[in-house]
């Protein structure tokens, strides 16, 4: 696929020439604006109501310097962000990231992504990312309690329950929503469902903190389908430790697979004989509770080896991939050595974690691939089923809420299956990129065009 004059020319004079430095932002508008070809070739409207000049550009982005002191007395000062980017088919809502490396670029393409993906989603919510530069990791609850309570002071003048909702992300789990949540409820004296993520005892929705991971083998389990295979008796490489990679490797182990790797931002563990439910409950205690390092899972399992400083996608060959933590993890080279080695699916669990010459590889070569924005949409999906939930003030079962998690996840496979087959390539290869960013704009634009301006 390549770009129309129409995408050409936006993505040009309203992208890369005003923020030539947003190299993420750059890439998801690019790879975006790609799939869309199609659709925009047939259907004139989009460039008669100028979608594509208004849909790369944030409603608002809100900027805030939060101060906080430290253990030691000393004043800290981070950079606290919302980026509100699309509320055409409901109110904001995407999570708050805590990182060293968040700028706006990453929170743009964060953002952006996450207008597609809530609208695949089935679920009325729009489009919005945030966070800050601050780094939870080696840092004392009460430094963590004062830093989320000092961005709270100023983030909640811009949140409410039909305005925006975020959530987590990474650097942003239970610990963190809770203290953000206190604040935000001590401040307005009002209980209102502001957050998704909350604990099960306040408000929070049983199996959202499983629904990335689950959702993401859910999804991939609907792509083998189409080629009568399932996970049973396959092997799985998954990146990440953390609350998609956990999931992920939990569900895919329940259907029958071997899980093979975890990893984190130091490097990989690879065991041989699987990470089964009792060794991922080490990995949960590990990185939930004593926020320790991948490292120790070898010392404490000898069937795993450590390999510092890698990744998990040139250790073992593998039938399935599901890239777990973070953005462009995986790379054109790595991509090679997962097709020479058998590899047949790749369902990412994270946001964009393989790169476009990844992705280019995997397409050329059938894998069945699918983006983030289609395959990790269980987590939203369930934020949305938790203010469903907070609004009628009831809570569902976990099989509920599982059972709605699956139907939405086959929905939004559905979705882009259809869609790739109305608008992509003809022949038996689905572009999964292609069919969710078509379906996913579809409805976020044609809400623009009935709204006006
Ligand atoms: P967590 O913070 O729970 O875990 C992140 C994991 O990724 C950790 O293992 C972390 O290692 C690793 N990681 C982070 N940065 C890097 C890096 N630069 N290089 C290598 N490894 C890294 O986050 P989540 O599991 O929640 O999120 C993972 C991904 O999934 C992100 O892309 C997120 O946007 C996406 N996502 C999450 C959703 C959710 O519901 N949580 C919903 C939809 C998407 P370390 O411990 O060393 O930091």
């Amino acid at each position: 696929m390549s770009l129309n004059d129409y995408s050409q020319r936006v993505l040009q004079e309203c992208v890369i020439n005003k923020y030539p430095w947003e190299k993420e932002f750059i890439q998801s508008v690019t790879e975006v604006f790609d799939s869309l070809t199609p659709l925009l070739d047939r259907e004139s409207k989009y460039e008669k109501n100028r979608i594509l000049e208004r849909i790369v550009v944030p409603e608002r982005t809100i900027l805030f310097r939060v101060q906080w002191v430290d253990d030691k007395g000393q004043i800290q000062v981070n950079d606290g962000y919302r980026v509100q980017f699309n509320s055409a088919i409901g109110p904001y809502k995407g999570g708050l990231r805590f990182h060293p490396s968040v700028n706006l670029s990453i929170l743009k393409f964060l953002g952006f992504e996450q207008i597609f993906k809530n609208s695949l989603t089935t679920l009325p919510m729009g489009g919005g990312k945030g966070g800050s530069n601050f780094d939870p990791k080696g840092k004392s609850d009460r430094e963590v309690m004062a830093f989320c309570q000092a961005f709270m002071r100023e983030l909640y003048r811009h949140i409410g329950p039909s305005i925006d909702v975020p959530a987590g992300d990474i650097g942003v789990g239970k610990r963190e929503i809770g203290y953000l949540f206190g604040q935000y409820r001590r401040i307005r004296d009002s209980y209102d469902s502001v957050l998704t993520g909350k604990a099960l005892e306040w408000g929070g929705s049983l199996v959202r903190p499983e629904a990335t991971g689950y959702g993401d083998v859910y999804f991939a389990s609907e792509m083998l389908a189409t080629r009568g295979e399932s996970f049973d008796g396959k092997k799985v490489l998954v990146s990440g430790s953390g609350n998609v990679a956990q999931h992920a490797c939990e569900k895919a182990t329940q259907l029958g697979a071997k899980v093979l790797t975890l990893s984190d931002s130091n490097g990989t563990i690879l065991d041989k004989d699987g990470i089964d439910a009792e060794k991922l409950a080490f990995v949960k205690d590990l990185k939930n509770n004593r926020r320790g390092r991948m490292k120790e899972y070898a010392d404490k399992f000898p069937t795993a080896q450590y390999f510092e400083g890698a990744r998990p996608w040139t250790l073992a060959p593998c039938d399935i991939a599901l890239p777990c933590a973070t953005q462009n993890e995986l790379n054109g080279e790595e991509a090679k050595v997962l097709v020479a080695n058998g590899c047949m699916c790749v369902g990412e669990g994270a946001n964009m974690p393989s790169t476009p010459e990844a992705v280019a590889c995997f397409q050329a070569n059938k894998l069945l691939f699918s983006p983030g924005k289609a395959s990790n949409a269980g987590g939203v999906a369930t934020s949305g089923l938790e203010m469903s939930q907070n609004a009628m003030r009831l809570s569902w079962s976990a099989e509920e809420v599982d059972q709605k998690l699956h139907g939405i996840m086959k929905s939004i496979h559905n979705a882009a299956y259809t869609a790739a087959k109305e608008y992509g390539p003809k022949g038996d290869y689905v572009d999964y990129v292609l069919g969710a960013n078509i379906a996913g704009f579809r409805k976020v634009a044609n809400a623009m065009v009935d709204q006006g301006i």
